[in-house]
């Protein structure tokens, strides 16, 4: 990487600005899914290894400028303190005097974190008064949060350009693998995409298509290419506007792109719905495919099990519901049991790992569903240019 990462920088003893992503579900004033806490921690624990003083920030939520006690970090402040060995102080505004006392009279080995930065306006607007304001605080700053890489915010950007700006651990290893481990893929490099909608998805196809030797499509996007081709997709989730963009992308793709050929429909968008496996050219009227056939799961199999690199994003059918979970679940397992490197990225494709069970068995799984988005797009993200170049 061309960047500067945290051991390139010299933090023993410093003030460290950490933009850390502690945008975590709070149900009831407790945090629910840590994920995203747990995934801080290396860096923070280096941090405090190196005798440095910590101020934490994050966004949480979208309070739009105001503060709002729903979206409070404090429920995260002691629940972080609950996981490091030092006590965690909580500044309640991220500006002004609270924020400026509470970081001056911080000592070498303690950690502060301060309130939401989205409490204040300057933050999505990138503010110059605020990101001054912010870097005031500290001798360095450490970007670790990659799940709002992909947005100029005051607490990411802005700041980087008054202090020396490292990446932390977490987003390093996420460059590393949505970044590097694709731009040097080993082949067979094989791409999975799913997901509602194939407009979401253009830049991701797009992109992958001139890197992968094979993209394997599944979920509701599918369906805008099988009616691209022609079949009638009944009452299936079809978006009129991409058909034209489908038939594009097919007669670019040389063959790559390999749609499903069996499918599961059901007779209403619903867990108890009657359900049935067809071939992809049979789907009733008033009936509408949510998931993957198991010849496809098979097909995909086959292909998966010799691949050296594969990306995924978008699940390949409604798992929400556990009857249309069996497609999703089933190339989760071809994932999990070839030794590529393996890669997932995506929100809801992220949550259909983890409830398989097999996060473990692959090799990395983002935290950030937009900022992976667009790296899989193949796009800088500014959360990243803003660091100090090596
Ligand atoms: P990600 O968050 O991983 O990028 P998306 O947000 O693009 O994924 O898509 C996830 C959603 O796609 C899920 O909520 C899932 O129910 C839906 N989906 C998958 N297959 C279908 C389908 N055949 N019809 C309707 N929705 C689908
Ligand atoms: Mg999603």
């Amino acid at each position: 990487m061309n960047k500067k990462t945290l051991k390139d920088i010299d933090v023993k003893g410093k003030k460290v600005l950490v933009r850390v992503d502690f945008n975590v579900p709070i149900n009831d004033g407790k945090v629910g899914d840590d994920t995203r806490i747990q995934a801080a921690l290396p860096t923070i624990k280096y941090l405090l290894e190196q005798d440095a003083a910590l101020i934490l920030t994050s966004h949480l939520g979208r309070p739009k400028g105001k503060a709002k006690p729903e979206f409070s970090l404090a429920p995260v402040a002691e629940y972080l303190g609950g996981l490091v060995p030092v006590p965690v102080k909580f500044a309640p505004d991220c500006l002004g005097d609270v924020a400026k006392n509470a970081a001056a009279d911080l000592k070498t080995g303690e950690i502060l974190l301060l309130e939401n930065t989205r409490y204040h306006a300057g933050e999505k607007k990138n503010d110059p008064a605020m990101a001054t304001e912010l870097a005031s605080y500290a001798d360095v700053f450490v970007n670790d949060a990659f799940g709002t890489a992909h947005r100029a915010h005051a607490s990411n950007v802005g700041v980087a350009e008054h202090l020396p700006a490292a990446a932390g651990f977490l987003l390093e290893k996420e460059l590393k693998y949505l970044g590097e481990s694709i731009a040097n893929a080993e082949s067979p490099f094989v791409a999975i995409l799913g997901g509602a909608k194939v407009s979401d998805k253009i830049g991701v196809i797009t992109n992958l298509l001139e890197k992968t030797d094979q993209i394997l499509i599944g979920g509701g996007m599918a369906n805008t290419f099988f009616k691209a081709q022609g079949y009638d997709m009944a009452d299936s989730l079809v978006e009129e506007d991409a058909i034209e963009t489908a038939k594009e992308l097919l007669t670019k793709s040389g063959g790559k792109l390999q749609l499903p050929v069996d499918v599961v429909i059901a007779d209403d968008f619903a867990e108890q719905a009657q359900s049935k496996v067809v071939p992809v050219g049979d789907v009733p009227s008033g009936w509408r495919i949510l998931d993957v056939g198991p010849e496809t799961v098979s097909a995909y199999a086959e292909i998966l099990k010799s691949a050296k690199t594969v990306v995924w994003n978008g699940p390949m059918g409604v798992f929400e519901f556990p009857k249309f979970a069996k497609g999703t679940f089933g190339v989760a397992e071809s994932v999990a049991a070839s030794d590529a490197v393996s890669i997932i990225g995506g929100g809801d494709s992220v949550a259909a790992v983890k409830e398989s069970g097999l996060d473990t068995k692959v090799s990395h799984i983002s935290t950030g569903g937009g900022a992976s988005l667009e790296m899989l797009e193949g796009k800088v993200l500014p959360g990243l240019a803003a660091l100090t170049d090596k």
